[in-house]
């Protein structure tokens, strides 16, 4: 059973802004473009200014009108990003997987690190308290089996709430609820689906497959699953249109690098760095390339295709090693690439073979993902390869690598 949990940042802006100023605390306040004018626009509103009904979007003047005194803000949206960071940073520890969804909302997948942490629930409590203590706001946060339902409980307590949606009980939570409120479904699918009679998210998860099929093609079969609790990962492609062709990490060494010692240690450090990554996004890759640069600043590299898809660090290592062995004369380097391409989802279906790899391949990734745990507890320095550890070819740093995808 998959755990997912979605954080939500209430009233980000106007939230990040009373953070900074307590005395604006008791006022209505939203931060507005160009308050000076009277046509600038509402960004972001706290609670006060929204019980007063104030609404993203309206303008200044509109504004003024529904909360008399309302105080207007400036968007700073540098300090935005930097919270917005800090905020992927905490999740970060508590899930390899961490799909940012706009500056202040993000998808964790705990599926694997749920039970280090007492279950999905008291990771949801600890982020809560977590983002409130040490970046002063408030966040809701939906805990379930799908990633869509949720997003729909990070909706449901608002501010500061936990809402978890289990396989027993999404049928009284989710279903009555309006089928807009599915991520996806917009202002013309809406119509479409009004028009069929269908309204709520029930009644899209018991319409005729067949009909929907018809009204809105793949995307509307993705969505009727997602309202019937099932997977959804094939919707994550449909919907948020990922487009990531490779991954992948080099380095410029502080000395060059002379023996194959090296080579081989500096090429399984990054080797290493793109395995975390890539099961980090829930891929696996068919293709390993690699290119180094020597002293002279000449460029080489080769790319391979392999029989099975792979994660592991082993396997990127080796065939990155097994590459460069081929049109490395020796001469000292100062630069290695590894990246990977041909990306498959990793839950895709894959033969193992007895007869090829594939076995060790299984085994080296279920002691990546050991090692990444205890990473996650205690730290990228509490475990390092033994080639590593005495090494002065790089400094080992944490790789701030937490915004997979540019949006
Ligand atoms: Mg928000």
């Amino acid at each position: 059973m998959s755990v997912f949990l979605h954080i939500d940042m209430n009233n980000f802006y106007a939230s990040v802004e009373c953070a900074e100023r307590p005395s604006l605390r008791s006022l209505p306040v939203a931060v507005a473009g160009d308050p000076k004018k009277r046509h600038g626009v509402v960004l972001a509103k706290n609670q006060i200014a929204k019980k007063y009904g104030v609404k993203t979007g309206d303008t200044v003047l509109e504004a003024q009108m529904k909360a008399p005194g309302i105080v207007f803000v400036p968007p700073q949206f540098d300090k935005y990003d930097k919270i917005s960071r800090k905020m992927f940073g905490i999740c970060n520890k508590y899930a390899y997987r961490v799909e940012p969804f706009g500056p202040d909302e993000c998808w964790l997948d705990c599926t694997e690190t749920e039970k280090m942490f007492g279950g999905g629930e008291s990771i949801a409590d600890e982020l809560r308290e977590r983002v409130k203590r040490e970046l002063g706001i408030t966040a809701s946060v939906g805990v379930s089996f799908t990633k869509m339902f949720a997003k729909l409980g990070s909706d449901m307590k608002k501010p500061d709430g936990t809402t978890v949606i289990f396989e027993d009980n999404f049928r009284d939570k989710v279903w009555p609820l309006p089928a807009e409120e599915l991520c996806g479904v917009g202002r013309k699918t809406t119509a479409k689906l009004n028009k069929i009679n269908i309204h709520t998210i029930g009644e899209l998860a018991h319409s005729d497959e067949r009909v929907i099929s018809k009204l809105l093609g793949k995307p509307g079969r993705d969505l009727r699953s997602i309202a019937r609790g099932e997977s959804c990962h094939d919707v994550r492609e449909a919907i948020y249109g990922r487009d990531v062709k490779s991954v992948g990490h080099g380095l410029t060494a502080l000395r060059d690098l002379t023996t194959d010692d090296d080579v081989e240690t500096l090429v399984y450090y990054l080797s290493e760095l793109v395995s975390a990554r890539l099961r980090k996004y829930g891929f696996k890759a068919s293709g390993v390339s690699v290119s180094a640069r020597s002293f002279l600043l000449s460029r080489q590299g080769k790319q391979a295709v392999l029989p099975y898809p792979v994660s592991s660090s082993w396997d990127i290592a080796e065939t990155a090693i097994n590459l460069l062995r081929s049109f490395h004369d020796g001469t000292p380097l100062r630069s290695i690439d590894v990246s990977v391409f041909a990306l498959s989802d990793e839950r895709a279906p894959h033969q193992l073979s007895f007869f090829d790899d594939s076995l060790k391949s299984v085994k080296s990734e279920s002691l990546d993902k050991a090692i990444e745990k205890i990473r996650l507890k205690y730290g990228r320095s509490a475990i390092i390869r033994g080639a590593q550890a005495n090494q002065d070819i790089f400094t080992d740093k944490d790789v701030g690598d937490f915004l997979p995808f540019k949006r």
